[in-house]
């Protein structure tokens, strides 16, 4: 049965409870222990997949198909452990399923209510698979204080309270800023977030205190005393360079030993941190640096493609290089040449993407990279896009383009080389989707198998020609342009294993040019980069010597 660590943040958002509760699985896995990480969003949205990148960051999608926060992601890079399905939940979701079996009459015309409905059905979320780990890792999304969240802080009391004494623990994170004029780390807002936990019912056991500077001895005693927590509970999280160093900083500052004391573990097993000194080691001494454009839609918010940029990093890792990523708006293309903005970069990646807007600037930066030898990357839109270019530019097809964009406009303006999918095979069912399903309902989502060319540049990559990765796309690669398009050189090397939906598109010829249907970033570790990526930095590589 497995222990709780339930986490909670204070005093400011973005304080990164996700990574912290990566990071703290991360460590309690270097102690043998086996691990499985949640996060439960107090928003009202059922599931984030249908919420603007803009706002919320990238879509993480998990094996089973979920559209999950990009948590979720956090979680996998540092544990290795695939996130599933019910490792993500919103109030949104528990509320539709509250509503939905009263709706049945479930519960017997009795009066619905915050205690005990919504909190028994988070109560049950939490406890799905506890038989299966050791240690279950449960974060609460947003602050303490925050009106959504007060369901999910009173469902974790009344969980600790069910449970037998000391198998649950509660971590909250918190801010100590820094007053420059008076030299001083503050403790206040951490003593009213905690006062605010406490009014509902909750004690921190462990303090995990951001803070730009050491924490001295006088604030860290005052912390402990005014919060109720044992002085040596009272973590530092200082600013890192990169995150890859978080297990090695969080176990230096005694994150993962004061947990198992607090579990009343001990003697603890002795910690197993090469893996992590490896990646750190590589992340902080490369031996050169690569860059990369990446041209797209969403490039404001860097968490927009979270996964693509910690991706790259881990196949610079792979090559001991810095990966250098900067992100292009592609509407540029439309007005300007992309060379004055792409001749410097070492490799261009075309990321996933929804709608047409910036589409006919990623289709310009694919045929510059397809003409000038420039190692190319087409993820999912990435890939629809480069097919269109070939289609358009190699064989003539001027009006090539994908069915997305006139189910958009209403017109009929392109011949599609890329149309929406309606049926598909999942295992041994058929799947099938019209254009008026629900929004979120439509997609091909989560891992399906592909097979690859023998002989092909990805079976190399690869190291052999059966795949299983994650998608999140409703448009495909027409089959029907095969012919056409292998004629004149562009390779369909992968495909769903029924042969009929195109999963990789290659050149050969060109030094490194590939399209995937799928999202082969959200499977990449630090410790065991995706073999995609590592290839495409090593041609990047390959590439900075040339110029
Ligand atoms: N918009 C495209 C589709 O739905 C591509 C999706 C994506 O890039 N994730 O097929």
């Amino acid at each position: 049965m497995a222990r709780f660590i339930f986490i909670t943040g204070g005093v400011v958002s973005s304080l990164g409870k996700g990574l912290a509760s990566a990071a703290l699985g991360a460590l309690l896995q270097s102690r043998g222990y086996s691990v499985r990480l949640r996060k439960l969003d107090p928003y009202l949205n059922v599931d984030p997949g249908t919420m603007s990148p803009f706002e919320h960051g990238e879509v993480f999608v998990t094996d089973d198909g979920a559209e999950t926060d990009l948590d979720l992601g956090h979680y996998e890079r540092f544990t290795g452990v695939a996130a599933r399905n019910t490792d993500s939940i919103s109030s949104g979701r528990i509320y539709s399923t509250v509503l939905e079996k009263e709706r049945r009459g479930d519960y017997l015309g009795k009066t619905i209510q915050v205690i005990p409905h919504v909190t028994n059905e988070i109560k049950d979320f939490i406890r799905i698979g506890e038989d299966e780990v050791d240690f279950m890792l449960c974060e609460i999304g947003g602050t303490v204080g925050d009106i959504e969240g007060l369901p999910f802080f009173e469902a974790i009391r009344q969980f600790s309270q069910e449970k037998p004494r000391g198998e649950c623990l509660f971590m909250h994170l918190t801010l100590l800023p820094y007053l420059a004029a008076s030299g001083e780390l503050k403790t206040k807002p951490t003593q009213h977030s905690v006062k605010e936990l406490r009014s509902i019912g909750l004690a921190p056991d462990i303090l995990l205190c951001r803070s730009e500077h050491p924490i001295p001895e006088k604030e860290r005693a005052k912390l402990a005393l005014f919060c109720n927590v044992r002085a040596d509970c009272v973590i530092e999280a200082r600013d890192l360079k990169s995150i890859y160093e978080a297990p090695l900083a969080y176990h230096d500052v005694g994150l993962d030993r004061a947990v198992l004391d607090a579990f009343g573990i001990s003697p603890a097993p002795k910690p197993q941190l090469v893996k992590w000194q490896d990646v750190a080691d590589k992340v902080y001494h490369p031996d050169g640096e690569v860059h990369v454009a990446i041209v797209g839609k969403y490039t404001q918010l860097g968490d927009a493609y979270k996964s693509i940029a910690e991706a790259l990093t881990h196949g610079g890792m792979h090559n001991r290089v810095k990966v250098t990523a900067e992100w292009i708006d592609s509407e540029i293309f439309e007005r300007e040449d992309p060379a004055a903005y792409l001749d410097q970069f070492n490799a261009i990646l075309v990321p996933g993407g929804f709608g047409e807007r910036g589409t006919e600037g990623m289709i310009k930066a694919a045929e510059f990279a397809r003409t000038r030898g420039i190692p190319y990357f087409g993820i999912c839109l990435g890939m629809q896009l480069a097919v269109t270019e070939a289609a358009r530019n190699l064989a003539g097809l001027k009006d090539a383009g994908s069915e997305e964009f006139d189910h958009e406009s209403g017109q009929k303006r392109f011949t599609h080389v890329v149309y929406h999918l309606k049926e598909w095979v999942e295992g041994n069912r058929t799947i099938q989707r019209d254009a008026t399903d629900d929004k979120g309902g439509t997609m091909r989502l989560g891992a399906y198998n592909a097979t690859l060319t023998e002989g092909s540049q990805v079976a190399g990559i690869y190291g052999g020609t059966a795949i299983s990765e994650r998608h999140r796309h409703r448009f495909e690669v027409d089959t029907k342009f095969r012919e056409l398009l292998e004629d004149v050189g562009l390779v369909f090397s992968g495909m769903s294993p029924d042969g009929k939906l195109p999963e990789i598109i290659e050149l050969p010829g060109h030094p490194w040019y590939i399209g995937v249907q799928f999202h082969p970033e959200l499977k990449s570790k630090p410790f065991d980069p995706h073999p995609l990526f590592a290839d495409f930095v090593r041609a990047a590589m390959e590439h900075s010597r040339l110029v």
